[in-house]
């Protein structure tokens, strides 16, 4: 069952690289609270470290194709891949391939259930951030969600851009563009956590500097998946397990339609 419930949304008007660092020392509390025995997420530590190698060049991520405007898309973004691993999951395995392996099972849920899904790879390609934001962004999203894996933690990790919620403007400069998007995410982190909580699961929100999602322009969560465990911390479910795959896969997939149903209502009630 559910041991935390723990809900912690920073806001906080800093500079970037005061944010950046406060970022990673938020993550460090909120996991310190949660789980003194643990060390922070080694996968955060691998988000911070993207941000130097930015500037790889973009090699095998599918062509993007413009979706039409008021048309439902959601974008997966398997975090890591080619060059980039990421991190030493419990069982070897890399956490690129988990991942992949998620995204995939769950770009075949969305479909059958008729949402469109636009991915930022299918294969172990290595995939610059600039381009996975780029991808999103020309797919004219309603949510993104940029997937990891953790052996640290327990349950699933959902965060939020840290950066403080502007008004939407006509040109969004690159690295902030997810500063007019950061309420909307922040709802879409509510559905999704609702959803696992609902699951039986256990859920800590956090915010943070994230370098792919904050160039994105719709709403946008970091979804990293640890092992479920339990109240004396003992791993019940480990990533390897595919029931536990499975039941993660099914419930992001069933707070997608209802993020789709709110999203409809929504519209509808614009109308005049
Ligand atoms: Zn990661």
């Amino acid at each position: 069952m559910t041991a935390l419930k723990e809900r912690r949304w920073y806001g906080g008007v800093l500079a970037p690289e005061v944010r950046y660092l406060s970022a990673r020392l938020e993550i460090r509390s909120i996991f310190a609270a949660i789980n003194q025995a643990l060390r922070p997420s080694p996968c955060i530590w691998v988000l911070t470290a993207c941000m130097t190698v930015s500037q790889l060049a973009a090699a095998q991520a599918p062509p993007v194709s413009a979706a039409p405007a008021g048309r439902f898309v959601v974008v997966l973004d398997a975090a890591h891949g080619g060059d980039d691993a990421g991190g030493r999951l419990g069982n070897g395995q890399a956490e690129k391939a988990f991942t992949l392996a998620l995204s995939v099972r769950l770009r075949s849920l969305l479909a059958a259930r008729g949402i469109q899904v636009t991915t930022t790879r299918e294969s172990d390609a290595t995939v610059d951030l600039n381009r996975r934001a780029e991808i999103a962004n020309h797919a004219n999203a309603q949510a993104c969600l940029s997937l990891h894996g953790s052996e640290s933690g327990s349950g699933v990790h959902l965060f939020v851009s840290s950066m403080a919620p502007v008004q939407p403007a006509r040109f969004a400069p690159w690295k902030t563009a997810q500063a007019a998007w950061v309420t909307r995410s922040l709802a879409l982190a509510g559905t999704l956590n609702s959803a696992l909580l609902q699951a039986g699961m256990t859920v800590t929100l956090g915010r943070t500097s994230l370098p792919a999602v904050d160039s994105m322009t719709c709403p946008a969560v970091a979804v990293e998946i640890a092992p479920e465990r339990d109240a004396g911390k003992k791993p019940i479910a480990e990533l390897d397990d595919p029931g536990y795959q499975a039941r993660v896969a099914e419930t992001l997939a069933a707070a997608l339609l209802e993020w789709r149903t709110d999203a409809w209502r929504t519209t509808e009630a614009h109308q005049p």
